[in-house]
């Protein structure tokens, strides 16, 4: 499914955070979004999720505007990973991810088999399988990211959206949830914090500052030491490993 915001804007106040912002991801592809603290890749994803209303522009999920749809139908094509912050629901984990089928019923279906399959799976995927009877709440927070994963999973949708997912993540667990979410060939944007994860795992990134995309291109194109010092401010170089992989090494102290 083709995801596509088109010249999006959106202001707090008087400030204009999104500034006309063009973004897409094609059937299959991962998109990264990158840009310093504030840049406005939060806002944008909202927009996109729908949590936030566009000042202007328009999002298509293919051919379908997406402020057309219900949240129910929507919420059967896009998943969301948002940014961790502390969840206050007390749940068992097994519950939170069985949430991820309610799209797809309606109001008085009961939870039958076939969900149960799905949550069982979509816990041995993320590695939580072990944690299906624990309280939400008492997990740590990069459990709680693996479990609104296996939330997102369950959902069974063709596009996700996914917000610095890998955050309080140890970098076992880090590589783990980018390797899922790329196994599973959905259209992809994540806004990414790590360049050398962002680069190992996008097909595309987009850069945004100040709430405007300043460039777009597959990693090795975009992730130039020009391009970094352009948006981040910081030296770099760039080397490759036997295996051909691109990482960005921060040079200049
Ligand atoms: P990023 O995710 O790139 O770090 P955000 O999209 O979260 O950036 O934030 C972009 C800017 O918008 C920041 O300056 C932030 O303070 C501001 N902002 C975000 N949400 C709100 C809000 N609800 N009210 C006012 N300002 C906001
Ligand atoms: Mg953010």
């Amino acid at each position: 499914m083709n995801i596509t915001a088109q010249n999006i804007r959106r202001s707090f106040g008087a400030h204009e955070i999104l500034k006309g912002v063009d973004i897409s991801s094609r059937p299959g592809e991962f998109v990264g979004l990158i840009g310093p603290n504030g840049s406005g890749k939060s806002t944008l994803l909202k927009c996109i999720y729908r949590i936030l209303k566009p000042d202007a522009g328009q999002i298509f999920l293919d051919q379908c505007d997406l402020s057309r749809l219900t949240v129910r139908e929507s919420a059967r094509k896009m998943g969301v990973v948002a940014q961790h912050n502390q969840y206050n629901f007390d749940f068992t984990v097994k519950d939170i991810v069985l949430m991820g089928r309610a799209p797809h019923k309606k109001p008085l279906d009961r939870d039958n088999a076939a969900d149960y399959a799905i949550v069982r799976k979509s816990l041995e995927k993320t590695g939580m399988s072990a944690f299906a009877d624990r309280s939400f709440s008492t997990l740590s927070g990069g459990e709680q990211q693996r479990v609104i994963l296996a939330r997102a999973l369950a959902q069974q949708t063709p596009c996700l959206i996914l917000d610095e997912p890998t955050n309080h993540l140890d970098i076992t667990h880090q590589i783990q949830l980018m390797k899922i979410v790329k196994e599973l060939k959905l259209s992809v944007i994540a806004a990414i914090h790590d360049l050398n994860i962002a680069a190992m795992f996008c097909d595309r990134i987009y850069g945004i500052k100040g709430g405007k995309i300043v460039g777009e291109g597959t990693p090795e194109n975009l992730l130039t030491p020009e391009f970094i010092r352009e948006v981040y401010g910081v030296e770099t170089e760039i080397v490759h490993d036997r295996h051909g992989q691109m990482h960005i090494l921060f040079t200049g102290l």
